[in-house]
């Protein structure tokens, strides 16, 4: 029987029906632009991710450019990222003509390391040809990044934090989420994130609702909106997007996509329970087998979008697991500061050598919340059977 990296079809026969009738809703309520869904699921995702604010937008890497676009960075700005990501938390930086720097992650959590973030600002401080901005933390594979470290680093040198969540959202740390933190958590509901719809899309969260109502007007080619509107001004007669009082674009979140996601979010909590419970399992059975298998710290919770395990001989491990059926990944072979396209942005002092090395070692094993236990089990006696 073949087994599924991740089993999406399993999650929409487990909901019964659900996701069908609600495509079909917003199919014959006929705002398929910023219907009614598109408002509740914002709301919905606000209370989920304990924001004050959430709007939705084309996909999570629209998400990370919003903010950007309205605190105004520009050419000579820094932007600190890891490299160990995925290309859309850095791509969006250049397209301002800003500066990405790279930071290396921390060898256990796999996450922007402070110390090293700390280290890359006194450098560009130091250097004095760009000015630190932003700060942009990835919860990678659903583990959330440092953000108590993270923030105190951004407090103390004056830059904004955003968290990430495209991978991680729903990751906590003492219970609280990103955005306690972050002045804005991003997100994607690409469909193999842990939250994700049938096709693309993605959000913003943030408490700030000065910064809600610029980032509203940017995904509606600029806008206008209330705090634009002076208190004896006379309301703009007309539908708001023919009044433009911004350079912004077209971002936004399809109302059936909105539809598939109110009914994803109602189990998101129970999945990320489930997926706790498999990589718990996963962790007792493969500790003795691999190079190391994923360490979150106490008080945080991932989502585990990923389950990812360390080997020394990693490819033949992947081709050991592929003859017995069982689907693997690397994420990622080539990070960020190697890539042909971003190899002439700057790194943090010291380089990246935990990044340079887990891209050699890393390979994740099938994750989703409908993975049953004598699937796990297949899972773990072949990784077991490895003798490399
Ligand atoms: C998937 C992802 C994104 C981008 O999301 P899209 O919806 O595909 O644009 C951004 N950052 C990270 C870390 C991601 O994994």
């Amino acid at each position: 029987m073949s087994m599924a990296f991740i089993d999406l079809q399993a999650q929409r026969k487990r909901l019964n029906g659900r996701i069908e009738a609600a495509v079909m809703a917003a199919v014959e309520g006929g705002a398929w632009v910023m219907g009614p869904q598109v408002r509740q699921f914002e709301e919905e995702l606000a209370a989920f991710g304990k924001a004050k604010h959430a709007l939705g937008c084309a996909n999570g890497t629209d998400a990370l450019i919003l903010p950007l676009i309205a605190w105004g960075v520009r050419t000579g700005d820094a932007v600190f990222v890891p490299s160990f990501t995925f290309t859309a938390t850095a791509e969006i930086v250049p397209w301002l003509g800003a500066t990405p720097i790279f930071v290396d992650v921390d060898p256990k959590t796999y996450d922007m390391d402070p110390a090293k973030l700390e280290a890359a600002v006194a450098a560009v401080k130091a250097e004095g040809r760009l000015t630190p901005k932003v700060v942009i933390a990835v919860d990678l594979f659903g583990q959330p990044a440092d953000y108590p470290a993270i923030r105190a680093v951004c407090d103390r040198h004056g830059m904004k934090l955003i968290s990430d969540s495209a991978q991680g959202f729903g990751c906590t740390i003492g219970g609280e989420h990103p955005i306690r933190w972050a002045d804005v958590t991003t997100t994607s509901f690409f469909p193999a994130k842990p939250l994700g719809c049938y096709g693309d899309g993605g959000a913003v969260l943030t408490d700030d609702a000065d910064l809600a109502q610029e980032m509203d007007s940017l995904r509606v080619h600029g806008k206008v909106v209330a705090k634009d509107l002076g208190a004896s001004a006379a309301e703009f007669a007309h539908d708001p997007k023919y009044l433009a009082m911004r350079i912004g674009m077209n971002s936004r979140l399809d109302t059936i996509q909105a539809a598939v996601l109110i009914e994803k979010l109602k189990v998101f909590p129970q999945e990320i329970e489930w997926r706790n419970r498999i990589a718990a399992r996963y962790n007792d059975g493969l500790r003795a087998h691999v190079a190391a298998v994923p360490d979150v710290p106490a008080g945080s919770v991932s989502n585990w979008a990923q389950y990812t395990i360390e080997h020394e001989d990693r490819d033949a491990l992947a081709a050991h697991l592929k003859d017995r059926g069982v689907p693997t990944a690397v994420y990622y072979p080539v990070p960020m500061h190697l890539q042909p396209a971003y190899a002439r942005f700057p790194q943090g002092a010291g380089g990246l050598p935990v990044t340079e090395r887990l891209k050699d070692v890393v390979i994740s094993l099938p994750m989703h919340a409908d993975l049953d236990e004598a699937t796990q089990d297949r899972v773990i006696e072949a990784v077991a059977s490895f003798a490399g």
